[in-house]
């Protein structure tokens, strides 16, 4: 596959060659080739990786609005949730995954329950995912115990292992929803099947005072006691951290998976010491959360609000800067879940974005990284290539049915919804 005459993130022109999952070739010279697709007034960018989310969580999409997590939690998400079954996991995946192609992420790291329904959705439409069953001590929509949501991890990591767009993963609710107990078990099943273990961490105030209460010390200092730091441990949230903190982060080379439209908008009220990683070395990337606490997967909204939140938290316009946000979105993540991606050069995997410049915001061209961290939106994203597999050329899904698939899933989140809200009177 060739992209002709497009513009690569370094300012200049070329014709990129695709073969196999990889790019093979970019140079100023077009040969033929039988696919050949025309880059001209276009930008061609790494794809995103998006490090954490709960994609089936798009049926919730602007359901309890502005309320506290409590009220939230029990007036909409879990008589919701009581009826979350492997269909309606399967439909708001839909949902999900057509919104990340929209967006030009190529790869998501994700959580929640009946996790093969997110695979068969991932598959359905060429994109890939770190998925893992979420586990934690109290029921589940899909499992009673800790020790049968360890079952059906187990049994998933046994199915896609050797799988080419899914990777399995163990997915550890949290530090206060997990006794150390559930922790290490979850530790020893990824170390078994050498996966990565997601966990949300320190993501409030309220979850470091919990710990520490039940524990007599705070959440990384628990997690390092009891054995469970290490490096396939991607920490979503990250906020609420000492220096030392993230000292021993980095010293177990744990990855952060960084939210910043989540945490502003649930009012974590801290904002994730970046400069601090950046200067300890802790590898940190991008993820939207789910759409629940976003609303929505716009991977170039949340650079913006990570940069801006960044240098407006520490009166410091200089920063996380626009090409270390950009890192963080792009290269970082596929480094991340163990991909080489995320650059736009010979050897990488072809995960790529077409960027429609045609646009009055996006004038005049000067840099085009600076323009994608602070100027551009999901919606210029005009194509999405993911393992060499064109997914959208000129904003038109090619791998299914949009259209017929967004009218159904729409009417399987309405019936959750009713069927929810009739239980609960
Ligand atoms: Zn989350």
């Amino acid at each position: 596959m060739l992209i002709k005459n497009v513009i690569l993130p370094n300012k200049k022109r070329a014709n990129v060659y695709i073969e196999g999952n990889v790019i093979s070739s970019i140079n100023e010279e077009a040969k033929k080739d039988d696919w050949v697709i025309d880059g001209k007034g276009k930008l061609l960018m790494p794809a995103f990786y998006n490090t954490h989310t709960h994609l089936s969580m798009t049926v919730f999409r602007g359901l309890g609005e502005d309320m506290w997590l409590k009220d939230w939690l029990e007036k909409i998400i879990w008589p919701m949730e009581k009826n979350i079954n492997g269909e309606y996991v399967y439909w708001g995946a839909i949902i999900g995954a057509l919104e990340l192609i929209h967006s030009g992420i190529a790869a998501i790291a994700d959580m929640y329950f009946y996790m093969e329904e997110v695979a068969r959705v991932l598959e359905l439409l060429g994109l890939r995912g770190v998925l893992g069953t979420t586990i934690f001590d109290f029921p589940s929509p899909e499992a009673e115990t800790p020790e049968e949501m360890l079952k059906i991890a187990e049994k998933f990591a046994k199915k896609y292992r050797d799988h080419e767009l899914i990777k399995p993963s163990v997915a550890p609710h949290a530090p206060y929803t997990c006794s150390p107990e559930t922790l290490m078990k979850a530790k020893e099943l990824a170390e078994k099947y050498n996966i990565l273990l997601q966990i949300h961490l320190a993501e409030t105030r309220w979850e470091v005072y919990e710990i520490q209460k039940r524990y007599g010390k705070r959440p990384v200092k628990l997690l390092e006691d009891i054995g469970f730091l290490g490096e396939n441990v991607l920490a979503a949230h990250s906020v609420w951290l000492t220096k030392a903190e993230i000292k021993t982060l980095a010293r177990y080379k744990v990855k952060v998976a960084h939210n910043p439209v989540s945490n502003l908008k649930l009012a974590s009220g801290g904002v994730m010491p970046f400069p601090e990683m950046l200067e300890y070395g802790v590898l940190v990337t991008l993820g939207t959360d789910g759409v629940a606490s976003n609303n929505n997967f716009d991977m170039f909204e949340e650079m913006k609000i990570m940069a801006i939140a960044q240098k407006n938290h520490r009166w410091n316009p200089t920063i996380a800067k626009a090409e270390e946000v950009f890192k963080v979105a792009t290269e970082n993540g596929a480094k991340a879940l163990g991909f080489k991606a995320g650059r736009v050069e010979e050897g990488y995997l072809a995960d790529l974005m077409l960027i429609d410049l045609d646009k009055p915001h996006l004038k005049p061209f000067y840099d085009p990284i600076t323009l994608a961290v602070y100027s551009m939106r999901a919606s210029d994203v005009d194509g999405l290539i993911v393992n060499g597999n064109p997914i959208m050329l000129n904003r038109k899904v090619l791998v299914s049915d949009e259209q017929k698939l967004l009218e159904k899933a729409e009417k399987k989140a309405f019936e959750l919804y009713e069927k929810s809200i009739k239980d609960q009177s």
